[in-house]
């Protein structure tokens, strides 16, 4: 199963233009996942996948078929919220048949369903339950189970780790990655966190006011953001941006510290470097006052001042220096245009 989004527009009555030209493309069986700030966009877009929502222009394609016209009913699709909805008069059993039901399949082919799929997500023991009889992870994965019981071609997520506290979070975060590695439906997860976009995804689409910035690995959109906001969005603490200018090669800043040597026009650019791409040095690099320190427990981050720019750093080692001036070299950084996209 494959998915295919192509040129999908949409303006609310409201004037909100919340999707602008966006392109998306999933292989069979990858795991893909929206990210971005609230607002963004990344809701209605899966809305349009599911037949919820009409977009103004633009087609959906799975597995080269056009379903853009389709109901939500004919789509082949299955949907996970945040609120998962289940029925809380009804057992766990009659949870998971009630998509079946409405289909008006039979007794037996229900029963063989339910058992099945309770297998694969380890209900069997709690068939009998009410929701309110189950754990916030629990009932997630009924949840899962009654989207996965109608055999969909595609699961859409929307947000569905949000109401769960940390430890069930990571849990269910490792179950739906688990669940689907093994059954291997291609899926589109809606986030806001970057921690369950950089775990969870074969690909990212990082999201900004109705646009994909960047479609990429995890690798990639860490390690070559292919602008500014996806370099700030993903990575905690935040990448340092550092003003520069190139001259003959050389990438210096305004008072001429040199930051190292790349074969660029002259002119002015943006120096991006990740906290961990710092480290202290007895031996020049750039001078900077350390404001603060905070401890991690398996890391400090500490806090400078460069001139009027402010540059955080990792390291594993507290750091005690005298009159709070330090040297740091640079070991790896990015370049951006003024407008904010890589240079290549
Ligand atoms: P996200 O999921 O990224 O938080 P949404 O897709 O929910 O973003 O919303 C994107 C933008 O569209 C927001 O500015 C939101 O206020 C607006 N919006 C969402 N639904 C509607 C609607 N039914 N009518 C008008 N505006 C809407």
């Amino acid at each position: 199963m494959s998915i295919k989004v192509e040129n999908i527009s949409k303006k609310y009555e409201n004037g909100v233009e919340v999707l602008k030209n966006i392109h998306l493309e999933a292989k069979k069986g990858e795991f893909i996942v929206l990210v971005g700030p609230s607002g963004c966009g990344k809701s209605t877009l899966l809305k349009i996948i599911a037949g919820l929502e009409k977009s103004d222009s633009g087609r959906i394609f799975i597995n080269d078929i056009d379903i853009t016209e389709k109901k939500p009913s004919e789509r082949g699709i299955g949907m996970v919220f945040q609120n998962y909805a289940l029925y809380p008069h009804l057992s766990v059993f009659e949870n998971l048949s009630f998509p079946l039901k409405i289909k008006k399949e039979n007794r037996y082919s229900i029963n063989d369903k339910v058992k099945n799929i309770a297998k694969i997500l380890e209900l069997e023991h709690l068939l009998d339950r009410k929701p309110k009889e189950l754990s916030g992870g629990q009932r997630q994965r009924v949840a899962l189970g009654r989207a996965l019981i109608k055999s969909p071609q595609l699961f859409l997520f929307d947000e569905p780790l949000s109401n769960l506290d940390a430890k069930l979070r990571n849990q269910t975060r490792d179950e739906i990655v688990n669940i689907h590695k093994r059954i291997g439906i291609s899926s589109v997860y809606v986030t806001h966190d970057q921690i369950e976009a950089m775990t969870m995804a074969d690909k990212i689409a990082v999201m900004n006011d109705g646009k994909i910035l960047q479609f990429d690995s995890p690798y990639n959109i860490y390690n070559n953001p292919a602008n500014i906001f996806v370099a700030e969005f993903i990575g905690s603490p935040k990448i340092n941006i550092i003003d520069c200018v190139a001259e003959n090669g050389v990438i210096k800043n305004n008072d001429g510290i040199k930051f190292g040597i790349r074969n660029i026009k002259n002119g002015e650019y943006l120096l991006a470097v990740r906290p961990e791409d710092l480290r202290v040095s007895e031996l020049g690099g750039i001078n900077v006052f350390l404001t603060k320190k905070e401890f991690y427990g398996d890391e400090w981050i500490f806090f400078c001042n460069f001139g009027k720019q402010k540059i955080k750093f990792k390291s594993k080692d507290d750091i005690i220096v005298e009159g709070n001036q330090l040297n740091l070299t640079i070991e790896k950084f990015l370049l951006y245009e003024r407008n904010g996209e890589l240079l290549t």
